[in-house]
């Protein structure tokens, strides 16, 4: 565990609608607030995200030797996005006819500096499967940090990603709902939910990047699911119950950079026995989990 009085360091810059990276420092660890929101809700999702890796599974940061938060906001012009780029994160301010100002979802803080967590444990390529797990376990640890910030239980939380993101023009609650992929939104500009919920209706896109890098958003609602059920089929606080097994099978090494599904299922199952026993109610309702969405078969 990160020594007691350890923190995280974070620094909040603005790139004052331009897209030079990382802009004007505005906020350094342990400073006052600036007023402006989008650098405060910056830093404080950062700290949450901090704090969850910290408290729940011992990790300082993203590397697991206390390396630098960096965050960037006011990123371009009506930028509707936040995206982590393998040094930094970055947020815009949203366009104001879909999406509002990112920095406002702490669940999206935690997904994308999870893709630094990712980046510095298994690795995972982010194409196909792999790739969709990548995304899967960004949602799982952002779902996580909003639980933990939040102090709420498994079958007290929304299990959704981004909601409020959306402006009222949308029809729609969330970016994706972990709980039933495929449900977020169905809105007649951004269209419809694409995810499935179980490997029945996996989408097989081609491996480019004009199809997703083959679906990696898309597909992540299976393996979503099956953190939601197991999870809740655990019960209490996510962190506590599901969110370790999934951080050990990332974290334990043995992953390959090109586990598939199946492989990552696998990697939870033994987990949850290394933690819990093979006879255990842990080690059963992760296996339910993934077979309810169709990626272990029969009785595992
Ligand atoms: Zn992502």
């Amino acid at each position: 565990m990160p020594e007691a009085g350890l923190g995280p360091r974070r620094s909040i810059h603005d790139a004052a609608g331009g897209t030079a990276l990382p802009g004007r420092l505005v906020r350094a660890e342990g400073a006052d607030p600036t007023g402006d929101p989008s650098a405060d809700e910056a830093y404080d999702g950062l700290g949450a995200t901090w704090e969850l890796y910290a408290r729940a599974f011992g990790r300082d940061s993203l590397d697991g030797a206390g390396m630098e938060l960096v965050a960037s906001v006011h990123y371009g012009q009506d930028f509707a996005n936040a995206y982590w780029d393998g040094e930094q994160m970055v947020f815009g301010d949203g366009d104001g006819g879909y999406f509002t100002s990112f920095t406002g979802a702490v669940d999206v803080i935690g997904h994308e500096l999870t893709h630094g967590v990712v980046q510095h444990t298994a690795s995972l390529i982010y194409l196909a499967q792999p790739g969709a797990l990548h995304e899967s376990i960004a949602d799982c640890f952002g779902a996580m940090t909003a639980q933990h910030q939040r102090g709420q239980r498994a079958e007290e939380a929304d299990w959704l990603i981004g909601a409020g993101l959306f402006t009222d023009a949308v029809q729609g609650v969330a970016l994706r709902s972990m709980k039933a992929p495929g449900t977020a939104y169905d809105d007649p500009v951004l269209g419809k939910d694409p995810q499935p919920d179980s490997m029945a209706h996996y989408a097989d896109l081609p491996h480019d990047a004009e199809n997703d890098n083959g679906g990696v958003h898309i597909n992540s609602g299976i393996p979503n699911r099956a953190f939601y059920l197991a999870a809740t089929g655990i019960g209490g606080r996510t962190e506590e119950g599901a969110g370790l097994l999934w951080y050990d099978a990332l974290t334990r090494g043995g992953l390959p950079r090109d586990a598939d599904f199946a492989t990552f299922a696998a990697a939870t199952l033994a987990a949850a026995e290394a933690r819990h026993g093979a006879d255990s109610a842990e080690r059963a309702a992760v296996a339910e989990a993934w077979r309810t969405v169709g990626v272990l078969e029969g009785e595992a």
